[in-house]
C-alpha cells in the first residue's frame, strides 16, 4: 500500500509525539510515586521519633506489657499509624494492630528488614505488604536504648499506603487525562500541519494533470512563503510560460493557415479567369479574330498578374525566412529617390501627377541594402500613383529626425486610408478595397514587403493621414553613425503580424 505524503507526515509526527508522551508519562508516573513516598517517609520520621521518645520511659525497667500496649494504642490513635515495639530477640512487646491478648501470639519480628537494620544501625525502613494487617505498608524502625535497660529495643511505626496509593492513583489519572488530551490535540495539529504542507502539493498534482490535458489556464492558489510555496510559484511561472508558448504557437499556426488560404484564393482568381477564356476560345471564339485577340489579351493580363503575385510571394518568403543576406553599405537617400523616380516617373506622368522631391543636401547616410531600399520606395511610390486620382500631387521627402534617425516619406493627395485600416495595411493580402486593388494590378503584398525590409534595417514604417486628403507613409531608418548605439526604436510602428 502506498501512503500519501499527507499520511506519511501526519503519522510520522504522531509517532514522534506518542513516543515523547509515553516516555514523559512513564517518568512522571514514577516520580509522582517517589515524591509521595518521600513525603510519607518524612511524616513517618517525625511520628516515629515522637513515638520512640514517648515509649522510651516504659522500656527502661522490665516492661509492663499492658502499659506498653496501652501507650502503643494511644500513640497509634494519635499518629494514625501502627505502632510496634520489638525487643532484641525479635519478640513483639506491643502492637497497636492486634488486641492486647493476642500480642503474645505475634510471630517473631527479628527478621523484618527494618527491624534488623534498626538494631544494626539505629534506623531502618522498608515498604511491603504486612503479614499481620495484609496492607501495603511503609515502616520506619528506630532503636531505643533507654538508660538503665539491659538491651535496646526497637520502636517501629508503620503507615498503610492506602492513602498514598489513592493519591498516586488520582495524580496518575489526572496525568493520564492530560496526556490523552495532549495526544488528541497533537493528532489534530499534526493532521492540520500535514494538510497545510501537502495541499499545495496535491493542487500541483491536480493542476499538472489538467495541464497535460491542455487546460493551460489552471494555476495553483498558494499563500505560503516556504519551500512548498516557492515550488508552487515556480510551477505557476512554468504554466504561464507554457500558456504563452502554446498561444504563440496557436497564433502562428493560424497565421500560417490564413496565409495558405489567402495565397490559394489569390492564385485561383486569375487562374479561373484564364481557364474560362481558354475554354471560350476552344468553344469557338478562336474563329472570331477580334474576339480571340480580346480574350488572349485578358489571358495575358491574368498571366502577368499570376506572375506578379508569385514574384512578390517569393520575395516576401525569402526576406521572411532570413535566407537572403542584406548588404551593409552606406546608402544616400537621394540616390534611392532618384533611382525610384527614374523607373516610376512615366507611370506618374501618365496619370498627370506632379511628383516633387524634397531631400536636403548633407543628410547623414543610412547603412543598408540599396536595392532593397529602392524596392521600399518603389512600392510606396507605386501605391501613391495607383491610389491617387489623376492630376494629384505626390511628394518624396527626407529629413533628419535627430542624430540617430532619418525619415523618408511619401505623401499623396489620393483616396486616403480609413483610420481603422491604417495599422492593418501592412498585413499580407490586406486591402482596403479588394476590387479596386485588383483592378489597379495590386497583389496586396507590397506593403508587407516594405515592412519586412524596413524592419530588417532596424527601422519602422507607418502610415498617417494627409490633410486635407491622401496618405503619408513614413519610413524611419537609423543613421549609419548610430548603428549599434540605438538602444530603443521609437514606438510608433504597429505590431500586427505581416
Ligand atoms: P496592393 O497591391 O493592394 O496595393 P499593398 O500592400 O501595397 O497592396 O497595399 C495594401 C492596401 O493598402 C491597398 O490595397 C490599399 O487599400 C492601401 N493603400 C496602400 N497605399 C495606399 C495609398 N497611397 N493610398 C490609399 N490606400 C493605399
Amino acid at each position: 500500500m502506498t501512503l500519501s505524503i499527507r499520511w506519511k507526515v501526519a503519522l510520522g509526527t504522531l509517532l514522534a509525539i506518542a513516543l515523547g508522551l509515553a516516555v514523559a508519562g512513564v517518568l512522571a508516573f514514577r516520580s509522582i510515586e517517589q515524591l509521595e513516598l518521600a513525603r510519607v517517609e518524612e511524616a513517618l520520621t517525625a511520628r516515629t521519633g515522637l513515638a520512640a521518645l514517648t515509649l522510651e520511659p516504659f522500656l527502661a525497667h522490665p516492661a509492663d506489657p499492658l502499659r506498653l500496649q496501652a501507650v502503643a494504642h494511644e500513640l497509634a490513635r494519635q499518629a494514625s499509624a501502627r505502632v510496634t515495639v520489638i525487643d532484641q530477640v525479635g519478640r513483639v512487646l506491643a502492637d497497636s494492630a492486634v488486641p492486647d491478648e493476642a500480642v503474645a501470639q505475634i510471630e517473631n519480628h527479628g527478621s523484618r528488614p527494618e527491624v534488623k537494620l534498626a538494631f544494626a544501625a539505629g534506623r531502618g525502613t522498608d515498604v511491603r505488604r504486612s503479614d499481620t494487617t495484609g496492607q501495603r505498608t511503609v515502616y520506619l524502625a528506630l532503636r531505643v536504648a533507654p538508660a538503665g535497660a539491659k538491651n535496646p529495643s526497637v520502636v517501629r511505626v508503620g503507615m498503610p499506603l492506602t492513602i498514598l496509593e489513592q493519591r498516586v492513583y488520582d495524580l496518575q489519572r489526572a496525568l493520564a487525562i492530560a496526556l490523552s488530551v495532549a495526544f488528541v490535540v497533537s493528532v489534530m495539529v499534526s493532521f492540520l500541519i500535514a494538510g497545510g504542507l501537502t495541499r499545495p502539493l496535491q493542487d500541483m498534482a491536480t493542476v499538472a494533470r489538467q495541464l497535460t490535458k491542455g487546460a493551460f489556464g489552471q494555476r495553483i492558489q498558494t499563500v505560503s512563503h516556504d519551500e512548498v510555496g516557492m515550488l508552487a510559484k515556480t510551477f505557476n511561472q512554468m504554466a504561464d510560460q507554457l500558456d504563452r508558448d502554446f498561444n504563440a504557437r496557436r497564433r502562428l499556426e493560424k497565421v500560417r493557415k490564413d496565409f495558405v488560404a489567402n495565397v490559394s484564393h489569390e492564385l485561383r482568381t486569375p487562374l479561373t479567369s484564364i481557364k474560362g477564356y481558354v475554354e471560350a476560345l476552344l468553344d469557338g471564339a478562336k474563329d472570331n479574330p477580334a474576339e480571340a485577340e480580346q480574350f488572349l489579351r485578358i489571358i495575358l493580363k491574368q498571366s502577368d498578374r499570376l506572375n506578379l503575385i508569385l514574384e512578390d510571394l517569393l520575395q516576401l518568403s525569402q526576406i521572411e525566412s532570413g535566407q537572403v543576406q542584406f548588404r551593409q553599405e552606406p546608402v544616400l537617400l537621394s540616390t534611392i529617390a532618384e533611382r525610384t523616380l527614374a523607373s516610376l516617373k512615366p507611370l506618374a506622368e501618365k496619370k498627370g501627377h506632379a511628383v516633387t522631391v524634397a531631400i536636403p543636401a548633407g543628410l547623414p547616410l543610412v547603412t543598408g541594402d540599396e536595392e532593397r531600399l529602392v524596392q521600399v520606395l518603389t512600392n510606396l511610390l507605386d501605391n501613391a500613383v495607383k491610389y491617387t486620382p489623376e492630376r494629384g500631387t505626390i511628394q518624396i521627402a527626407a529629413r533628419a529626425v535627430d542624430e540617430a534617425w532619418l525619415e523618408l516619406s511619401v505623401t499623396d493627395t489620393g483616396i486616403g486610408i480609413p483610420n481603422a485600416d491604417r495599422p492593418r495595411v501592412f498585413e499580407r493580402f490586406y486591402r482596403v478595397d479588394k476590387a479596386r486593388s485588383r483592378e489597379l494590378g495590386g497583389t496586396g503584398l507590397g506593403l508587407a514587403i516594405v515592412k519586412h525590409i524596413v524592419e530588417r534595417h532596424g527601422g519602422q514604417v507607418w502610415v498617417e493621414g494627409n490633410t486635407p486628403v491622401g496618405s503619408r507613409f513614413v519610413v524611419r531608418l537609423p543613421t549609419a553613425s548610430s548603428i549599434g548605439h540605438n538602444e530603443a526604436v521609437p514606438n510608433q510602428s504597429t505590431s500586427h503580424q505581416v
